[in-house]
């Protein structure tokens, strides 16, 4: 420990761009949307915005501020006990702003709200229906909070007409206190998504894992079936990336042939989809994936 590990050569390379990239690129001004996609500085946006062989043009909307209520090692979105107030209008203006960028596929991303007595639930529910009513086609996936557990919370987004319920368990169980906010933990976690899945039993439900944060294959494996074991449908395997210097290190590089590794097992164990990769984000060519794996 100690040294920082050097950045491996597949994770300097080249990322192919589609062909909406730019269209979506230069509708997107005056429209006044946080995508997660520019201010993360994704690598994948040419991918995800151009939308791939199906043409399905994904990206990832951030709502109820840039000020999170947690802390979670990893990330590099800014914390405070008290955030500024939700905007009442952001529902209406960022599901029209949507609209009007003409996406495929939106995903719904927020900060933690546990200032909040919902947590957030209704605000985001609210921008999906609204979304719905405008344009029933377009594919909506919320990648929530876990609400501190709040079952109510979880019925309201899986009632709201979303398609895809996301929530992140992040890590392995063993590395949860070390990565997460103390307020977060994996059973919890996979609590909210059985929920999900139980109450609205035709929404699709998904996950995502860091890799290279020190879990070993063991742990990732029991993981992935006590994932499956929940009924979760999705899951994408990424590599973390320390965000800052003050973020936790990399322990390690997970190889390419590696994360195909993990995708195979993912796929033996049963899962619509499993996404894993280097680059691979939760949100990750989304739209394209659901296409391609969820509707015949
Ligand atoms: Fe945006 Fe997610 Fe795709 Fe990155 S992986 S470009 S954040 S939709
Ligand atoms: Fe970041 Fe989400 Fe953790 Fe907040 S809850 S610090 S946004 S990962």
């Amino acid at each position: 420990k100690g040294e920082r590990l050097r950045l491996p050569p597949w994770l300097k390379t080249e990322i192919p761009i589609g062909k909406n990239y730019n269209k979506l690129k230069n509708s997107l001004r005056n429209l006044n949307l946080h995508t997660v996609c520019e201010e993360a500085k994704c690598p994948n946006i040419g991918e995800c915005w151009g939308g791939g062989e199906y043409g399905t043009a994904t990206a990832t909307i951030m709502l109820m501020g840039d000020t999170c209520t947690r802390g979670c090692r990893f990330c590099s979105v800014k914390t405070a006990r008290n955030p500024p107030p939700l905007d009442p209008e952001e529902p209406n203006n960022t599901a029209k702003a949507i609209i009007d960028w003409g996406l495929d596929y939106v995903v719904l991303t927020s900060v933690d709200r546990d200032d909040i007595p919902d947590g957030g639930a209704e605000h985001i529910a609210k921008t999906v229906t609204l979304l719905k009513e405008r344009n029933p086609v377009i594919l909506i996936e919320c990648l929530t909070p876990d609400f501190r557990g709040d079952l109510k919370a979880v019925d309201t987004i899986a009632k709201s007409g979303l398609d895809v319920y996301a929530h992140n368990v992040e890590t392995v169980p063993a590395l949860q206190r070390h990565v997460r906010d103390p307020r977060a933990n994996f059973d919890q976690s996979v609590t909210v998504l059985k929920h999900a899945k139980n109450t609205q039993p035709d929404l699709i439900t998904k996950t995502s894992i860091m890799l290279g944060l020190g879990e070993t294959d063991d742990q990732v494996y029991s993981t992935m079936t006590a994932l499956r074991e929940a009924d979760v449908d999705c899951l994408t395997l990424g590599q973390y990336m320390q965000p800052t210097k003050r973020h936790l290190k990399v322990e390690e590089y997970i190889t390419p042939e590696k994360f195909k590794y993990w995708e195979t097992v993912g796929n033996e164990l049963g899962f619509l989809y499993t996404a894993s990769g280097p680059l691979v984000r939760s949100s990750y060519k989304a739209g394209e994936f659901f296409l391609k794996n969820l509707v015949n």
